[in-house]
């Protein structure tokens, strides 16, 4: 007998999880239940492309992957077959690990006009998730705008303005990387709703910003004047010195094609066009004698990029973010949940050793071997349901693919869609 556990989802924290479980050599069988056919989450669909060192980590997670007690389950959508309570049934614990896919909303009419976009959206398509590699963002324009002051929006402005140089050794599909370096965007503009020292960008993220080779950095007029600097501590200072390191727009002496302008203290209320989008107009929030002081920016494209919140989960409890109700990563009696599902859209991969660590103390903790059949019923319900799995094997063979089949410079190249894969498997037996 040994313990029945499944995980739904394979990002960070469903890896760290496993690894942990794994580290404590108990008796069990683990089962990583992921709704698209390829592991790993937000490693092989959020972090950017040309950030390779991050996605270092799967070889650490495909050690756990390749460890004879852990199967794996592609293309499994719980909640379509298996439901949780099903799981519940059949495993001894269930840990959901489904993280936060759902952009956060502006709240105004972005919804109503093309050529807006959330940043889930645009992320995963230039990382060739297979649900968005349709999503063709409209890059025949010359001004992108980009609401929100975190790392994942300055992702999105990175990956606009880097040139073919730098998107060398990246693991980029193949087609945003030919529409990206085909696109006309000259300006990008990064928007945040709140001063300087307020954004949350990291040091080594925004540093990246000054080094690129044919973008400049730039603060809009009048940033320096507003930053208040009886607000620096150590903490922002670095980050201050950073950023003011960055000319303001009226100084800049412009020797590259394309400019990334961080504007603070504006919101969008509104996107202006009919159909398509032609313009955002920005609220100044600077102080209460702007009031009624409104910027336009003229642009073809708007990314917004100001979080995320989770999806619903039939008969799962949640916050109005979408974020699991839970005591200590405990929902109930053998299901528990970890990382952004659990704890909410924050922190980097690293944060979540911690989530998984615990998640996996309370299981060896709480749970007793018994008699749930876990993978054997698993099987059955999947192949009941005619639902093609895609296997750890399988998986295996996936992944060898797109390191062999990539060429140049690049680590690997994806395989984008079901259709694909599918196609790559039968010919491959
Ligand atoms: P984030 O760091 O929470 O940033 C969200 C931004 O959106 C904030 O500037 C926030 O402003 C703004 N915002 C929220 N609601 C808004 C609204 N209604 N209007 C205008 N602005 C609004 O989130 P994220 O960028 O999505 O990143 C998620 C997590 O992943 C973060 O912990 C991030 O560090 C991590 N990440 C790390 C990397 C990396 O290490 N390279 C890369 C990508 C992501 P306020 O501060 O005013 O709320």
């Amino acid at each position: 007998m040994s313990i029945k556990i499944a995980i739904i989802g394979s990002g960070p924290s469903a890896f760290y999880t496993v690894q942990n479980l794994l580290k404590a050599d108990i008796n069990c069988e683990i089962d990583i239940i992921e709704k698209i056919f390829s592991p790993y989450g937000l490693i092989r669909y959020g972090v950017a492309p040309d950030h390779q060192s991050t996605k270092n980590i799967i070889r650490v997670f495909e050690r756990a992957l390749l460890n004879e007690n852990v199967q794996y389950f592609g293309n499994v959508e719980v909640n379509k077959t298996p439901s949780i309570e099903q799981l519940t049934n059949i495993y001894d614990a269930v840990v959901i690990a489904t993280g936060m896919s759902k952009d956060r909303s502006l709240n105004i009419n972005e919804n109503e006009i093309k050529g807006c976009y959330g940043a889930t959206e645009f992320v995963n398509w230039y990382n060739g998730h297979p649900h968005y590699k349709e999503l063709n963002p409209n890059l025949n324009t010359k001004t992108a705008v980009i609401i929100g002051n975190g790392n994942v929006a300055i992702d999105c402005a990175r990956l606009l303005v880097k040139n073919k140089e730098e998107l060398q050794n990246s693991d980029i599909t193949t087609y945003a990387h030919k529409s990206l370096l085909n696109s006309k965007i000259e300006k990008v503009y990064i928007i945040g709703r709140r001063g300087p020292l307020d954004a949350k960008f990291t040091t080594v993220e925004i540093r990246e910003m000054g080094e690129l080779l044919d973008c400049n950095a730039v603060l809009s007029n009048g940033t320096i004047r507003n930053i208040d600097q009886n607000l620096l501590n150590d903490d922002l200072a670095k980050q201050y010195k950073i950023l003011t390191n960055f000319p303001e727009l009226k100084n800049l002496k412009n020797d590259k094609k394309k400019i990334v302008e961080f504007k603070f203290y504006n919101s969008p209320v509104e996107i202006l066009g009919n159909d398509q989008i032609t313009g955002v107009k920005l609220k100044n929030n600077f102080s209460d004698k702007n009031d009624n002081e409104y910027n336009i920016i003229d642009c073809g494209i708007l990314i917004s990029a100001i979080g995320y919140e989770g999806n619903k989960i039939p008969e799962i409890k949640m916050d109005d973010s979408g974020m699991i109700l839970h005591k200590d990563n405990i929902i109930k009696n053998g299901l528990y949940t970890v990382g952004w599902a659990s704890r909410g859209p924050t922190g980097v991969i690293g944060t979540n050793k911690h989530d998984g660590a615990k998640v996996a103390q309370h299981i060896i903790n709480d749970i007793k071997e018994s008699n749930k059949p876990g993978r054997t019923k698993l099987k059955e319900l999947i192949i009941n349901n005619t639902i093609d799995y895609i296997s750890k094997e399988e998986w295996i063979l996936i992944n060898k693919e797109e390191i062999n089949r990539s060429t140049g410079s690049f680590p690997r190249s994806k395989f984008t869609s079901n259709e694909e894969v599918y196609h790559f498997l039968k010919n491959s037996k």
